[in-house]
């Protein structure tokens, strides 16, 4: 078992890493920025070590200060959480040739998922189903690109190989605007992810986002928990998830599940991942992979019984996973609202202190947050605030849990997305369960 392990990282995810070392006995250090000093799980961490001033780019984002912090510590592992640097390959790469532990997969695995034409092209090579595309990487033969365009069908989706966060992404609609779209997508991706290579995909125009929670060991034992529902979405981002996905059948979920894991299994897949899936007419197609713990994780772990933070530290700790696929059963339904501290309508963000906070409670809810009141919200990093997350034995019991949980939270002195939450909840459509990608940004106006 791991005997210290560096957070590194902020936020709820941080608190909920903290949590999951104190359960198993493991010591914790946490690494800030100079501006989260008060952030709740340094205050609780056995040891802290300021790493470098309020921009990502010095503190969160720098290799070298992390390293030296686990040297001063002697710590033994590293988790990275999500965001920052959980999917940086090179990270992982020195990490592990500074002699700590990197809790996630192989540096070699990272990269290889982390590229999305690769990944994209070795599911594929082990039976996943993807979106028919390119294939490969565009290049610079318009008349070449012309052709796969007309071959895949318009409308199609130019899309940045090094993306993430919903960004580098630009459907076309017909020719006249295709080539022009290829060189604004690649030079975006140039400016954003340092990587300007570019590829091209069909635009499913009403998929569903379904993914796939896996688990793998180091002894090649995988499994898959289920799937998760993230289709409510607002500019490509995430704003609900829930667990189960509604309507997917058992038998459904045991195909794609046992063809996930076999795919991870043969990359030698090692600690939790996810398969995310755009899915339409009955059909899942493979879109990347996420070589970290999800912000979502919480609803796969209400609807298993199993703690994926746990399951992550134990397994970078050199143990078997212990469970087999037949011990996974899923039970109850759970729902995930990400609480961000932004306008509900305009979506402005509205960092500052908080003078209260009071959290809700009752049967099926869990909150994982790092708020507490006097706490002031720093305007340097994402909006996320807390993850308000309910669970029961139906859907129905869930989202009226939900309701129930966000009509008692009470978050003074900043604003926060609470009444889009309570809006979607209160929809018929929404609650049928079901929605398209679309449906979110079709409600506020926005499509
Ligand atoms: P990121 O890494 O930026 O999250 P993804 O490839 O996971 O990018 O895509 C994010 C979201 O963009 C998806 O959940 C979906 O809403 C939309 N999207 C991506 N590819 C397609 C596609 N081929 N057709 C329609 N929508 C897509």
């Amino acid at each position: 078992m791991l005997d210290k392990v560096i957070i590194a990282n902020r936020g709820e995810i941080a608190l909920r890493i903290l949590r999951a070392c104190r359960e198993l006995g493991i010591k914790t250090v946490a690494v800030h920025s100079t501006v989260d000093a008060n952030l709740k799980h340094v205050l609780l961490a056995d040891e802290s070590v300021c790493i470098g001033p309020p921009a990502s780019a010095k503190s969160y984002l720098n290799m070298p200060a992390i390293i030296s912090a686990a040297e001063l510590t002697d710590a033994s592992a590293i988790h990275p959480g999500y965001g920052f640097l959980s999917e940086n390959a090179d990270f992982a790469e020195r990490v592990t040739q500074s002699g700590f532990i990197f809790i996630g997969p192989k540096a070699e695995t990272i990269r290889l998922m982390g590229d999305k034409v690769s990944a994209i092209k070795t599911m594929k090579a082990y039976g996943v189903p993807c979106v028919p595309g390119s294939g490969d990487p565009l290049g610079l033969d318009n008349d070449e690109n012309l052709r796969i365009a007309k071959e895949i069908g318009y409308p199609v989706i130019i899309k940045a190989s090094g993306g993430g966060g919903g960004r580098g992404m630009r459907v076309v609609y017909n020719s006249t605007t295709l080539l022009q779209s290829i060189n604004v997508t690649r030079s975006e991706a140039l400016a954003a992810f340092s990587n300007d290579q570019v590829y091209m995909e069909k635009f499913l125009e009403k998929p569903r986002h379904i993914e796939f929670q896996v688990l793998a060991d180091h002894f090649g034992n995988v499994i898959h928990l289920g799937e998760r529902d993230c289709s409510m979405q607002r500019r490509h981002q995430k704003v609900m998830e829930e667990a189960p996905a509604p309507g997917i059948s058992d038998s459904q979920r045991q195909q794609m599940g046992a063809r996930v894991v076999e795919a991870c299994r043969a990359v030698g897949y090692c600690n939790a991942g996810t398969l995310e899936f755009l899915y339409q007419d009955k059909e899942f197609y493979f879109i990347e992979m996420n070589t970290r713990v999800q912000v979502e994780h919480p609803v796969t772990e209400l609807v298993t019984g199993i703690d994926l933070v746990k399951a992550q530290l134990m397994i970078a700790g050199g143990e078997k996973l212990p469970w087999s696929q037949s011990d996974i059963v899923l039970r109850g339904h759970a729902l995930e609202c990400r609480i961000n501290a932004e306008d509900a309508k305009t979506f402005m963000p509205s960092p500052g202190p908080v003078r209260l906070w009071h959290t809700p409670g009752g049967p099926g809810i869990r909150v994982d947050s790092h708020l507490y009141s006097g706490y002031s919200v720093p305007p340097n990093y994402d909006s996320l605030i807390a993850k308000l997350i309910s669970f029961g034995d139906t859907r129905d019991t869930a989202i009226a849990r939900m309701r129930n949980a966000l009509s008692e939270m009470v978050i003074e002195g900043i604003k926060t997305n609470t009444a889009l939450h309570q809006e979607v909840l209160s929809h018929a459509a929404f609650q049928q369960g079901g929605l398209d990608i679309n449906y979110l940004e079709r409600r506020l106006g926005l499509k």
